[in-house]
């Protein structure tokens, strides 16, 4: 299975969120391809809505990991699955770094996730000075080792998405054949803690003239999209072109 992710951050109101839902909504997705849109909290019921019977799922943007109880402002992962939820993009870098989300709540999130089977997409990446610096993969394996330790996975599924914060929204891809380097390094990484193939992504200013340079190397099982998922012109390329 290869996966084409497109997260709507805060771009959107729910009015264009569910008038964007209904164009994606039209759109066919090969075989062997999963899809999704991860909206807005307050857009994603009526997203969820125009999109129950199409090609695409629905995913949460961030979870609480705590189930239900007196946490204002928390939506948890099991709220969102009841609510038909089929992902949760867990540790991205505007959570971690913009509202100071650690490893340690990472890791609460993914079980959190995999308490209640919903995939978590655990989003990884190193800053642009670990890079300058030759640290990309000590960065990233020391994300991967403070959420995966001792985790107990079982046979649920799990996503990681490779994303170097210096290429989410800059326009700076990171170059397919970096991306792919590095994704075998975090398959390498990952394998140990799952019986089966834990799949990598790769995000960070993906367009539809660079898309098929990622998904042309096969160890790359999908991309993660930001403002191009927004743009039902260049989502459509992306999704009928490259699926
Ligand atoms: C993201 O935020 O996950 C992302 C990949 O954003 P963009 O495609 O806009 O770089």
């Amino acid at each position: 299975m290869r996966y084409i992710f497109g997260n709507w951050k805060m771009y959107l109101n729910e009015e264009e969120s569910v008038r964007l839902a209904r164009e994606v909504g039209e759109l066919s997705v090969a075989p062997g391809f999963s899809c999704a849109v991860f909206p807005n909290t307050l857009s994603f019921l009526p997203v969820r809505d125009v999109l129950r019977n199409s090609s695409f799922s629905v995913g949460a943007q961030n979870v609480s990991w705590v189930p239900r109880g007196a946490y204002t402002g928390a939506t948890s992962a099991e709220l969102f699955r009841e609510s038909g939820a089929a992902y949760a993009l867990v540790g991205h870098s505007e959570r971690r770094y913009i509202f100071g989300e650690d490893d340690s709540a990472v890791r609460k999130k993914i079980e959190a996730c995999i308490d209640v089977g919903l995939v978590p997409v655990v989003c990884v990446g190193e800053e642009k000075h670990d890079r300058d610096n030759g640290k990309a993969e000590y960065r990233v394996k020391k994300q991967l080792m403070k959420v995966f330790e001792g985790l107990s996975i079982g046979t649920q599924s799990v996503i990681v998405a490779y994303e170097p914060i210096w290429a989410i929204g800059t326009g700076d891809a990171c170059s397919d054949t970096e991306a792919a380097r590095m994704i075998g390094v975090i398959k390498e990484y990952v394998a140990p803690y799952h019986s089966g193939e834990i799949p990598v992504l790769y995000g960070g200013s993906v367009d539809a003239q660079n898309v098929h340079t990622y998904l042309s190397h096969g160890i790359i099982d999908g991309v993660l999209i930001g403002k191009a998922s927004t743009d039902v012109t260049i989502f459509e390329k992306i999704v009928t072109e490259h699926t």
